[in-house]
């Protein structure tokens, strides 16, 4: 049961590609840097994580409401939030072979801390402090252009007709969570919560990356789930740490091991905020960041409230205070999900005759519970028979039918698929009304009652 660190991620993206997890996107015309498409084990698995994370979040929260804001939204709210004029990365470029990178990446490489949000100013001291041992990753050069703070805002022409994005546009969003802040009034007036209470929302966001790497960690379109938690100032310390372990134990839950998690301190935080950790995942390249999570404090109903003339105070019912929410937040990515459950899921197995990969999901992760095997696809009576189950089975569970090649062959497959259970239509069958049932994990095969097929799996799965 080995992992080779050194290549695993070499081997998840292969496995990503070869059996439709994950593919490059419009491949067939050279690719879209850092845009990436799921196929359709992809979809299933990244559903089940967003099914899994709703629940946990808004299902099992009676204090916790939904959303789905629009993708477009006012460009003033860019500009309340902050991202026009300081979501931005420093930038530099290879004089050489013209690669660019992030400046606090290529720092860190070197172990030199240094981060996103310093001035342009600051960064190029560090830099400059720094260049002779800074060589391009790319064509190994020692070479870098000045520095500059690029923003990773995607703009549009939508509703524009002068065709030309740079006026005024309209951006496609940077972070879910706006949608978010500017409805905090809608949900409080229309829906029976009180403070403290959160929401929670599952979304497409979008940022010019510079640095395109890492496969599905970093993208310039990927998916958010996050959650905002609107609470009285007095409050916002305590919840913040009930937040945090929340969200420990979700991955825990998860299926994630405790030993590949750990909590990252951000030292230097934004004027505004409280208090700010993100949760880390070991990665086949080391730890990074899975998902944050921080006490911003008023600052952004404070900021929605003055761009938009808007009083978004809150009175408490009972005792007449009145107060600008202050909020905590939980922030994930799909994409880095999906990559961490993959990462976590990959095991390579010494078995009679050789070895297998085998995508050890939880049950619940899984793309595809159960497959259907007849045993031979040569004899109608056994296709009949497997097709009945399968169809009986795909009315409660996600079901693949299979008659293709040896049966050696469909087990490997699915192993790679990491679907937990096969079962297998033979002669006894016809015979006495029974299957086996294959364990991915296990790999042994008990014989069952038809019959008892589907109690087993509403037990099992
Ligand atoms: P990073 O420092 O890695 O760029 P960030 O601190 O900018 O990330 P946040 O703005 O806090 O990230 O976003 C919250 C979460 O959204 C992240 O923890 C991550 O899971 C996800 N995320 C952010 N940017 C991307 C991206 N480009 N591709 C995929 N997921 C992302």
């Amino acid at each position: 049961m080995k992992k080779e660190k050194n290549d695993l991620m070499e081997k998840i993206v292969s496995l990503a590609k070869r059996r439709g997890f994950v593919y490059l996107s419009s491949e067939i015309y050279g690719g879209f840097a850092s845009i990436y498409d799921y196929g359709p084990y992809g979809v299933e698995l990244a559903n089940n994580i967003k099914d899994f994370w709703w629940k946990e979040m808004v299902q099992l929260r009676e204090d916790i409401v939904g959303l789905d804001s629009a993708i477009f939204m006012n460009p003033r709210i860019w500009e309340a939030s902050g991202h026009v004029a300081g979501f931005s990365d420093p930038l530099t470029e290879c004089k050489n072979c013209h690669a660019r990178f992030r400046m606090d990446h290529l720092l860190e490489e070197i172990k030199v801390q240094a981060d996103e949000k310093m001035t342009e100013d600051e960064i190029n001291k560090i830099f400059k402090e720094n260049i002779e041992k800074i060589a391009c990753p790319s064509c190994g050069k020692k070479d870098f252009a000045e520095g500059r703070k690029f923003n990773l805002l995607v703009k549009s022409n939508l509703g524009n007709i002068t065709d030309n994005p740079s006026e005024n546009p309209a951006y496609l969003r940077g972070e879910t969570c706006q949608g978010i802040y500017v409805n905090f009034k809608n949900v409080l007036d229309s829906v029976r919560v009180k403070i403290p209470f959160g929401i929670a929302q599952i979304g497409k966001a979008f940022r010019n990356e510079i640095t395109a790497r890492q496969f599905i960690f970093r993208t310039r379109e990927f998916e958010q789930m996050e959650m905002q938690y609107f609470l009285d100032p007095e409050d916002e310390m305590k919840e913040y740490e009930k937040l945090k372990k929340a969200r420990w134990d979700y991955y825990l839950k998860l299926g994630l091991n405790e030993k590949n998690l750990k909590w990252h301190k951000h030292e230097k935080l934004v004027f505004y905020a409280k208090a700010a950790y993100d949760i880390e995942y070991r990665f086949p390249f080391g730890f990074g960041e899975l998902e944050g999570v921080h006490a911003r404090g008023d600052y952004d109903l404070s900021q929605h409230a003055k761009f938009s003339g808007k009083d978004l105070s809150y009175t408490e019912p009972k005792t007449g205070k009145k107060f600008i929410p202050h909020i905590i937040e939980s922030s994930v990515g799909v994409g880095r999900t999906v990559l961490a459950v993959l990462t976590e899921a990959y095991m390579e197995e010494k078995i009679d005759g050789g070895e297998r990969v085998v995508m050890k999901f939880p049950k619940n992760l899984a793309p595809i519970k159960i497959a259907v095997f007849p045993l031979l696809r040569n004899k109608p009576e056994l296709v009949k028979y497997a097709q009945e189950i399968f169809n009986d089975l795909k009315e409660d569970f996600m079901c693949e039918f299979d008659d293709n090649g040896n049966i050696g062959k469909r087990y490997r497959r699915q192993d790679e698929i990491g679907t937990p259970y096969c079962v297998t239509v033979d002669f006894d069958t016809l015979e006495e009304d029974t299957a086996t049932i294959r364990d991915r994990d296990t790999m042994e095969q008990k014989r069952i009652k038809i019959t008892d097929l589907k109690r087993f799996f509403v037990n099992n799965l």
